[in-house]
């Protein structure tokens, strides 16, 4: 893997209004600096300890975006450095992670992640989950959090129709949301293999890792 030209690649491809996320997870330092070389300065981890980790190491302009799934006890760790948390998926998770920011005397911007795909081992929230605590007493309590949008990951299938319609579906509940929350900014949607589709169907943010670093060695 050529890691630079494939920044470039992108940046060159992208329209102006898709950030590119670099998911970097489980690839070395070196990787990320490559990246980083390149211009590119927004990466993406899907575990805490590993994002601090690097957080540690690399240059501290680098915007971390925590994608996967996130515990509550770990919370604290990333709190003092993270960017966006773009998987948030219940209401407990985001009252911690306004407790953490508070601690930290940081506002910190979420994404709700939204379950579009049909698999039941994506996470996500449906859409009547997430409108309701949009809607809720606590939400609007919560001072040191900013929920600026969106994400959500397609089923993994060849069929694109099936692909398209899951995108499509989350860039209606998202210009649904937008009409009463003001900071929506982000619908973030599309990885390696199906971001072109993505980008197609409203995406603002891209989050792509193999076809920038290589396979990953996990499943
Ligand atoms: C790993 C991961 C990606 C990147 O996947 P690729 O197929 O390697 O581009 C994107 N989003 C999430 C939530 C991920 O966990």
């Amino acid at each position: 893997m050529n890691i630079s030209e494939n920044i470039q690649k992108y940046k060159e491809e992208l329209p102006q209004h898709v950030t590119l996320v670099a998911v970097s997870k489980t690839k070395p330092i070196g990787d990320v600096q490559e990246a980083y070389e390149a211009g590119q300065r927004i990466f993406g981890e899907n575990k805490v300890q590993e994002m601090e980790a690097k957080w540690k190491e690399l240059p501290k302009d680098i915007k971390w975006h925590m994608i996967g799934h996130v515990q509550r006890n770990k919370v604290k760790y990333m709190a003092p450095f993270v960017s966006l948390i773009e998987a948030v998926d219940s209401p407990r998770l985001l009252k911690e992670i306004n407790k953490q920011a508070k601690n930290n005397e940081r506002t910190i911007e979420c994404l709700l992640q939204i379950k579009i795909a049909e698999e039941d081992s994506k996470f996500g929230m449906s859409e009547a989950d997430a409108k309701e605590l949009l809607t809720s007493e606590a939400f609007k309590n919560y001072k040191n959090i900013l929920v600026v949008g969106l994400m959500g990951m397609a089923t993994f299938t060849e069929d694109e129709a099936q692909i398209r319609n899951e995108f499509k579906k989350l860039k209606r509940i998202y210009d649904d949301f937008s009409k009463t929350q003001k900071n929506f900014s982000v619908v973030s949607m599309g990885m390696s293999g199906d971001y072109k589709i993505a980008v197609e169907e409203g995406s603002t943010m891209i989050r792509v890792g193999s076809a920038i670093f290589g396979e990953r060695n996990y499943g």
